[in-house]
């Protein structure tokens, strides 16, 4: 029925590629394009024999608009599925619109290089005006709705878990739960133990990026921006047991306070262990998480990247991670003038996941949503020119869908709140 172009062939693009081969009557062709073919090769070999879906593959440096043009050219897809990283949004966008084909990712844009003054001038603009400082914010993708509407095509921003899932799951509670929704606490815990001393679960640059800055939170109408991991919580997640969590700035807050009347407070918090914070903490104060370019010996090296050549590859901690992943949202709010409250949230196995696709649950967890976003889109059941998040399209069939695809969700009444 649609032939997709994948762009990345990482721990996400692994899992969403498995499931769309699962699902060969909605994605009867696709196409894998990365930076490095060989990658892309393996898993088409890996797949081919057990899937009705036709796979092919490109090499592509998705930095470079012109190169994704021609590919899209070439194998006129019907969306453009991106899962490289934040860094490439804008170039893959680019190319959408020049094209006229819907495009979809998993996290909002954020600059490689930090030090480029005309990224930095902007940035510097929004920390004054909007309160956050994060790297990442949604104002360069939503600066791309009118081009969109023009060429006529539907572009979804952020169907992970979070940010995706966990915005589905507030358009949901908001449609069936609530007249008004006043509180949102998205709660992500990761239950799950790899063995080693650290490691991170998704790609290190962008996890560690995220982890080490400031929090901040909304409050009635604006942000307030916190030390990094200076509010604490603990929580007893089911499949996990009790759990520290902190709070983190999280894109989708941002644009769950466009979305959602009436809301008084969206906080995200994120479990994490001591031996994790100490090691970040550690390699924070000698430099390494650093996105600066240093001379090393004749070369020029950033310290997050050479960082990450030592690191564990989060594809391969899929064999020895066990435990679960708890991830979901505390809503608060009235329904017919009564005060309530509920707690939605899946309960995710990283044995199970492995078993299923060769990948942990952080990675599953984050490419069955891109493929149920993904085949929202070309199935024409979210089909609206412009930009948008996650909550802006009707819930029902995307929840349906995680039902389906392997990341059922429950309702709890009265949950226990954070607080
Ligand atoms: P990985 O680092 O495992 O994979 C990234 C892939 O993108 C690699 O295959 C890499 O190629 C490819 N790539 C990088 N640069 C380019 C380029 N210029 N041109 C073409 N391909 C490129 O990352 P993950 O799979 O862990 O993460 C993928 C995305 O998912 C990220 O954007 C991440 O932020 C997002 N994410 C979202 C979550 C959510 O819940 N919303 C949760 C977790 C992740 P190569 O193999 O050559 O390095």
């Amino acid at each position: 029925m649609a032939r997709v172009l994948i762009i990345g062939c990482g721990g996400v693009a692994s899992v969403a590629i498995h499931k769309c081969c699962q699902n060969s009557e909605v994605f009867d062709e696709i196409m894998i394009a990365s930076r490095t073919v060989s990658k892309c090769d393996a898993l088409k070999e890996k797949l081919s024999s057990k899937t009705k879906t036709k796979i092919s593959t490109a090499k592509v440096d998705a930095d470079k608009v012109d190169e994704v043009i021609a590919l899209i050219n070439d194998y006129k897809p019907d969306a453009v599925l991106n899962l490289a990283l934040p860094y490439q949004d804008l170039t893959i966008m680019d190319a959408c619109v020049a094209c006229k084909v819907p495009y979809i990712d998993t996290a909002n844009y954020e600059a490689e290089d930090t030090n480029d003054p005309k990224w930095r001038a902007v940035y510097e603009k929004r920390c004054k005006e909007l309160g956050f400082s994060a790297y990442f914010d949604y104002s360069w993708q939503w600066a791309y709705m009118d081009r969109f509407k023009e060429a006529g095509i539907t572009g979804i921003l952020g169907t992970g878990f979070d940010p995706g899932v966990t915005s589905v799951f507030t358009a949901y509670a908001l449609k069936h739960y609530f007249d008004e929704i006043h509180t949102i606490d998205i709660l992500d815990c990761n239950g799950g133990d790899h063995g080693y001393p650290f490691a991170t679960n998704f790609n290190p640059e962008i996890n560690l990026r995220e982890v080490s800055a400031p929090g901040s939170y909304w409050e009635d109408g604006h942000w307030i921006e916190i030390p990094a991991m200076s509010i604490k919580r603990e929580y007893d997640f089911e499949g996990v047991g009790m759990k520290d969590m902190y709070l983190l700035h999280h894109e989708e807050i941002e644009s769950l306070a466009k979305n959602i009347p009436g809301v008084k407070r969206i906080r995200f918090f994120m479990t994490f262990g001591q031996s994790y914070l100490t090691h970040m903490k550690c390699l924070e104060n000698v430099g390494m998480l650093s996105t600066t370019p240093i001379e090393f010996e004749g070369h020029k090296i950033v310290p997050i990247q050479f960082l990450k050549a030592l690191l564990p590859d989060p594809a391969s901690l899929g064999p020895r991670t066990v435990g679960k992943t708890n991830i979901g949202c505390i809503y608060t709010g009235i329904k017919g003038g009564q005060q309530k409250s509920i707690y939605i949230y899946n309960v995710c196995d990283h044995q199970e996941c492995y078993k299923e696709v060769e990948s942990q649950a952080i990675s599953y967890t984050t490419g069955v949503p891109a493929m149920i976003g993904t085949m929202m889109v070309v199935t024409g059941l979210w089909n609206r020119p412009g930009v948008y998040t996650v909550e802006e399209f009707d819930p029902d069939p995307y929840m349906e869908a995680l039902n389906k695809w392997g990341l059922p969700w429950k309702v709890v009444e009265n949950p226990v709140l954070v607080d």
